[in-house]
C-alpha cells in the first residue's frame, strides 16, 4: 500500500504544526511520499510565505536587492528551524536563496523558493531524502505538463522508501523555474501519487473536507463524505477552494482516490473523491453548491441568427485574439450570451471587444451586464430526477431574486444560475436550505 500525502500551508505554518505532520506520517507506514506547501498563515492577518516572496521580487525590482519582505521570509524559516531543533544551516541557505532570486528575477522563481525551503527543512526533520522538483516536474514549450515528468519522477522515487518532493513548481522547456497557478502543490501531490502508483492520494489541509456550501454564507453547512471526480471538478472550478481544480487530472487517469483530511482533526473522516463507478451517493439530489462573483455577460440579439453560418465563430475569434476565455455560452434561437470573468476586460478591453463584435456580426442588440455572480448546484443525484430545476428556481423566487442566466450542462450534473452579485449570498442560502434543511418550515 502506498499513500502520497500533501500538506497545505497551514500544516507547515510553524514548528508545532510540522510536528503534527510528523505524527500523522508516523501513524501509517503506507504514507511514504510527502509534498508540502510553503508556510501559510499562523493567525488571521498573518502573511503567507508565498505572498512575501512575490513582494520580495517587487522589492528587488525597485531597489536592486532584497528588502523587508525577505526579512520576514527569513524570520519565518529561521523560526521553524529553531522550533524543530534542526542542524540545517538555514542562514547560508537563505543568503544563497536571496542571491538566486535577484539573479533569476522572475516571480515564478521567487515564489517557488517557499516550497523549496520548506521541502529541505521537512526532509531533514522527517529523515527523508529531498527530491528537487526542477529535476522531475517538467513543462513543455506550451506551458503544459510534459509527459517526461512521470518517468523522471518514477526514476527519482525508485528504491526510496520515503521522500519529500518540493511542491508547486517545476522547470520549463528553457530550463527556468515555472510554478503552477496558486495552490498548485495540490497538483504536484497528484502527479507524485500517479508516478508512485499510489493507492491513495491524501490531501491534508486545515478543514475536514468539502462542505456542501461556503461556511461564510451558511453557518455549519453539511459535510460531503464522498464526491466523484466530476463533481469535484465542477465544485472546485466554481470556487470551492479546498483543492486546486486541476489536481484531479493526474490521479483520475490512474483511478487513484483522493482523501481530503484535516491535519488538526485527523480523526475526522474528511471527503473521499472517487471515480463515478466507486462513488457512494449521499442520497440527496444535490451534493454541493459553489459559486463565484465578478462575471460580465455580453448579450447579443439578432433576427435569424440561427440561420447565419459562423456567427458565433466570428465572435469567438475576437475573444481568442484578446486571449479571453468564456465560462458559459447560453443561447436561444436569435440570442447568444457569453459569460466571462470580468478581470479579462480590464483596461479598456471591454470597449474594444464590443466595437469589434459590433463590426463583425452587426447584432440588433448588444448589451453588457456587469457584476453577475454564478452559482453552481452540483450533484449526480440530480440527473434523471424530475423537479430538481423547479425546486432550485422556486427557492430562488421565494427570496425575491431575479435569475439573469441559466445553464444546464448536458451531463445533468450541474445547473448554473447567474444572479446579480448583490443577490449572491441570499441565493446560495436559499438553494442550500431547499436541499439540505429538510425540516425547515415553508
Ligand atoms: N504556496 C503556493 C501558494 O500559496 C502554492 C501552494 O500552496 O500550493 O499558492
Amino acid at each position: 500500500m502506498i499513500k502520497v500525502c500533501k500538506f497545505g500551508g497551514t500544516s507547515m505554518a510553524d514548528g508545532t504544526n510540522i510536528r503534527r505532520v510528523k505524527a500523522i506520517l508516523a501513524a501509517d507506514p503506507a504514507r511514504r511520499y510527502v509534498v508540502a506547501s510553503a508556510p501559510g498563515k499562523r493567525y488571521s492577518g498573518d502573511q503567507k510565505v508565498t505572498d512575501l516572496l512575490y513582494e520580495t521580487l517587487d522589492e528587488v525590482r525597485e531597489g536592486g536587492h532584497v528588502g523587508e519582505a525577505y526579512a520576514k521570509v527569513c524570520e519565518r524559516f529561521r523560526g521553524i528551524v529553531r522550533e524543530l531543533d534542526l542542524s540545517l544551516d538555514i542562514d547560508s541557505l537563505l543568503e544563497e536563496t536571496a542571491r538566486a532570486i535577484c539573479r533569476e528575477g522572475t516571480y515564478d522563481f521567487a515564489a517557488s523558493r517557499g516550497e523549496y525551503l520548506i521541502g529541505r527543512i521537512l526532509a531533514q526533520f522527517l529523515g527523508m531524502p529531498f527530491i528537487e522538483a526542477r529535476d522531475v516536474v517538467k513543462f513543455d514549450a506550451c506551458g503544459k505538463l510534459d509527459a517526461r515528468t512521470y518517468p523522471l519522477l518514477q526514476a527519482a522515487l525508485k528504491g526510496k522508501k520515503n521522500a519529500v518532493v518540493a511542491g508547486f513548481y517545476g522547470e520549463d522547456a528553457e530550463g527556468n523555474v515555472k510554478t503552477f497557478s496558486r495552490g498548485g502543490s495540490d497538483v504536484t501531490g497528484a502527479i507524485v501519487a500517479r508516478a508512485a502508483g499510489a493507492d491513495l492520494y491524501e490531501n491534508w489541509t486545515d478543514v475536514s473536507g468539502f462542505l456542501a456550501c461556503d461556511p461564510r454564507i451558511v453557518a455549519g453547512p453539511a459535510g460531503i463524505r464522498s464526491l466523484s471526480y466530476k463533481e469535484l471538478r465542477e465544485l472546485s472550478y466554481m470556487g470551492a477552494n479546498v483543492l486546486h481544480s486541476e489536481a484531479i487530472f493526474p490521479v483520475r487517469e490512474a483511478g487513484i482516490p483522493i482523501q481530503i483530511k484535516n491535519t488538526f482533526r485527523p480523526q475526522d473522516e474528511g471527503t473521499r473523491i472517487l471515480p463515478i463507478t466507486k462513488y457512494v451517493p449521499s442520497g440527496r439530489p444535490v451534493t454541493g453548491i459553489a459559486g463565484k462573483k465578478n462575471f460580465t455577460v455580453i448579450y447579443l440579439e439578432k433576427s435569424l441568427m440561427n440561420a447565419e453560418l459562423g456567427f458565433a465563430l466570428r465572435i469567438l475569434e475576437i475573444f481568442r485574439r484578446y486571449g479571453i476565455s468564456f465560462e458559459h455560452m447560453p443561447s436561444g434561437i436569435d440570442t447568444l450570451s457569453f459569460v466571462i470573468d470580468s478581470a479579462s476586460f480590464a483596461n479598456g478591453v471591454l470597449e474594444r471587444v464590443l466595437a469589434e463584435i459590433g463590426e463583425a456580426v452587426s447584432p440588433d442588440k448588444l448589451e453588457v451586464f456587469d457584476d453577475v455572480a454564478l452559482i453552481a448546484v452540483v450533484g449526480h443525484g440530480m440527473s434523471r430526477q424530475v423537479g430538481i430545476a423547479a425546486r432550485i428556481f422556486q427557492a430562488i423566487a421565494r427570496v425575491g431574486v431575479n435569475v439573469r442566466m441559466i445553464d444546464e450542462g448536458s451531463s445533468e450534473l450541474n445547473i448554473i444560475v447567474g444572479v446579480d452579485s448583490k443577490d449572491y449570498e441570499c441565493t446560495v442560502r436559499a438553494v442550500y436550505e431547499e436541499f439540505f434543511c429538510d425540516d425547515l418550515p415553508r
